[in-house]
């Protein structure tokens, strides 16, 4: 049922912040899962909006996060866990697409029931969608971080991969947040993109850092069965494995040069502007995750929404996903890390010591230059990371 306004829905115990000092922090996610059109590569679960669903959908949000009615249904421990939470992560999809008074509502509550005063607020905006008024509007919700959909900062790349503006309108949307007081700004790139070279990667790299981004994020992109690039995989010209490993060195070389330190496989950033929120997931921290599509880890449980809007609407329960934060799940999110797997880290989050088998392990010959390992932690070397799955698999499979 549409809803013509934003009110919302009644309450008999709405949820309020219980504090418990002794516990970390958590995260909140919230997925909005509208795109205007579908990138020739992505594999994510996106709709196109019509406004009676994306008035609904919102409702619908602001209903869960106020009383936590279906997520209790599945686990409900749930009324009665410190929710108090330290990072806000509105994801999608394209939140942007769905303007700011509703991101500030959303924004609003989460403030009001489970935020800190100094909670990372961070809303993923695509530079199509993103306007002076749409930053004004979220700046004055609290929001004080902007992820943006980049890609590339070269037009012919950003075309081929279906961006609908060029590198000109990136550049607009990052001045528009600053002028609005968000300065704290993360820019999405990809590796491994058809005739990308690393010259033109590192060109990418420089347009984030003159714009002034404190964060990038670089995925390499992959081929998805059922997306358009994935039939098209023959005549698509992508970088060759060895290509790929040589554009990805010398990004990661290039970006740490301009002072973005890398601190996970994928993540970049100037000291101190690591995503907090995004840090939770590689340490399974627990997070809460409202929305279709979106995942979430509590109390040792995992859980997620369908992916499908109509579901969530229509108020269905999550799905469980079975057992979360295990031992080998924790090894296994904490090698993604530049930091790695620390002995007093896994000692501190288990109560025991990290198997002597996995050091063992780390120490063959086999790893030698893909992994390094010390007295304080095991890590995996920047080339490690190019084959991360495949010895993280190897490597702490007595957890399994
Ligand atoms: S904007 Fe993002 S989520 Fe939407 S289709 Fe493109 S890549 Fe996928």
């Amino acid at each position: 049922m549409p809803h013509a306004q934003w009110v919302l829905p009644p309450s008999s115990s709405p949820r309020r912040l219980q504090l418990n000092m002794n516990k970390a922090l958590k995260g909140i996610y919230i997925h909005i899962p509208f795109c205007e059109s579908k990138c020739p590569y992505c594999d994510f679960y996106s709709t196109a909006p019509s406004p009676e669903a994306v008035e609904s959908y919102v409702y619908a949000v602001l209903s869960e996060l106020e009383n936590l009615e279906r997520t209790a249904e599945i686990y409900p421990d749930i009324k009665n866990a410190d929710l108090k939470s330290d990072t806000l992560y509105i994801g999608g999809g394209t939140p942007s697409l769905i303007g700011g008074e509703r991101l500030s509502r959303i924004v609003r509550l989460c403030r009001e029931l489970y935020l800190t005063a100094d909670a990372e607020i961070t809303v993923e905006c695509n530079p199509h969608s993103s306007s002076s008024e749409l930053f004004e509007a979220l700046a004055k919700a609290g929001v004080n971080r902007i992820s943006l959909g980049m890609q590339s900062a070269n037009d012919t790349e950003r075309k081929l991969l279906g961006r609908r503006s060029g590198a000109d309108a990136v550049l607009k949307a990052v001045n528009a947040a600053k002028s609005c007081g968000i300065d704290n700004i993360s820019l999405d790139l990809m590796l491994g993109i058809p005739n990308q070279s690393a010259e033109s990667l590192k060109r990418s790299v420089d347009f984030c850092a003159h714009a002034g981004a404190k964060h990038i994020s670089a995925y390499i992109l992959s081929l998805e069965e059922g997306t358009p690039f994935f039939k098209l995989r023959d005549s698509l010209k992508l970088p060759d494995e060895d290509e790929t490993c040589e554009i990805y060195m010398e990004a990661c070389e290039y970006a740490e040069s301009l002072g973005y330190g890398q601190y996970e496989i994928s993540n970049f950033a100037l000291p101190g502007f690591e995503s907090r929120h995004n840090l939770k997931y590689w340490s399974c921290e627990e997070y809460l995750g409202i929305g279709s599509a979106s995942h979430s880890l509590f109390g040792s449980h995992r859980w997620f929404f369908s992916r499908s809007v109509d579901d969530f609407i229509n108020k269905m329960p999550p799905v469980p996903d079975g057992e979360g934060d295990t031992e080998y799940e924790y090894a296994m999110l904490r090698l993604r890390l530049k930091d790695g797997l620390t002995y007093e880290g896994f000692r501190k989050h288990f109560g025991h010591e990290l198997p002597a088998r996995i050091s063992e392990k780390s120490q063959s010959k086999v790893y030698r230059g893909l992994v390094e390992a010390d007295t304080v932690r095991i890590a995996l070397t920047r080339k490690g990371f190019l084959v991360s799955n495949a010895i993280i698999g190897d490597l702490i499979d007595c957890l399994y």
